[in-house]
């Protein structure tokens, strides 16, 4: 598997373990935008929100709940920042599905 997030899953290529659970894992990203900038990924390999569907449901919720408790850990409570880039149009540079947890400082909009 060439792709670099299920070499991160697998602990081929190393990374900074923020949370992790049978479903996802959650490190810390390696040029951060925030003082916390953290990212969490399905240990599954899916490419991008383009590539779901319905059966992919518990799952993306799943995710949303799990940097939503990363955010409480590390207080966080004054707000945060959840993007998903997808695809060529959004900015998605690695090819397997990735949630962006930023916070720590005020976000502005619109992004660019
Ligand atoms: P995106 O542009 O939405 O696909 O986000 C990819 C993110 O992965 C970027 O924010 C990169 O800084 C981050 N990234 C790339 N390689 C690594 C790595 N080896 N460890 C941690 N984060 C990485
Ligand atoms: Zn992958």
């Amino acid at each position: 598997m060439s792709c670099l997030f299920c070499k991160i899953v697998e602990g081929a290529i190393p990374s900074t373990p923020v949370y992790q659970d049978p479903l996802c894992y959650a490190f810390a990203d390696i040029h951060p935008q925030a003082p916390v900038h953290v990212l969490v990924v399905p240990r599954e390999h899916i490419a991008s929100m383009i590539e779901t569907d319905q059966s992919d449901q518990a799952l993306l919720g799943h995710l949303l709940l799990a940097a939503a408790e990363i955010a409480r850990n590390k207080g966080l409570g004054d707000g945060y920042r959840i993007v998903v880039n997808t695809g060529n149009d959004g900015g998605q540079t690695v090819d397997h599905l990735h949630l962006h947890l930023l916070g720590g400082r005020a976000m502005t909009w619109p992004p660019g």
